[in-house]
């Protein structure tokens, strides 16, 4: 075992072993990139039946992401979260993707209920909107590096 020594004294009579309790809360800390001035933080408890909830969620998003399919939860009519499309543009216009964004959720989800069937990545509406972003967004490079992370990290 390599010894340890305290960096003020250079020895170790001064140190003492604790052994940790596992972690029960803890704090996110997000600052947004293009604005450092936005920031959010949230306080979470640990809740082991709520991570393996989440975790499973995230299996079946990493599933259909494997499958190049966008992970829409019904095919057939209304919104995702059962509210009524409405002439008078709800329930988006209360809605930051909506009016003010650019309601490619809406007609990825109207196209996915066309076809009946689960929408590819590469015709999702929000391809476009990356190209207009970013002329030279291609989906191929993301999933590729998206992948490389997956199989290079541990936690899979
Ligand atoms: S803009 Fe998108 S997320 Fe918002 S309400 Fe409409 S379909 Fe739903
Ligand atoms: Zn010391």
């Amino acid at each position: 075992m390599v010894p340890l020594l305290c960096p003020e004294h250079g020895g170790d009579k001064c140190l003492e072993e604790v052994t940790l309790s596992p972690v029960e809360h803890g704090y996110l800390y997000y600052v947004s990139r293009n604005d450092p001035d936005i920031t959010r933080e949230y306080y979470y408890e640990h809740d082991p039946a709520f991570m393996e909830a989440g975790r499973k969620q995230l299996r079946v998003w990493r599933k259909f992401f494997e499958e190049g399919v966008l992970p829409a939860t019904q095919t057939t009519g209304k919104h995702p979260f059962g509210w009524n499309w409405t002439t008078d543009d709800s329930p988006c216009k209360w809605c930051p993707f909506g009016p003010t964004g650019s309601y490619v959720c809406k007609e990825d989800h109207q196209e996915t209920v066309k076809r009946g069937d689960l929408l590819p990545l590469a015709e999702s509406a929000a391809i476009e909107l990356a190209r207009e972003a970013r002329p030279d967004y291609d989906l191929g490079l993301v999933r590729a590096a998206v992948f490389a992370r997956w199989n290079g990290s541990a936690a899979n």
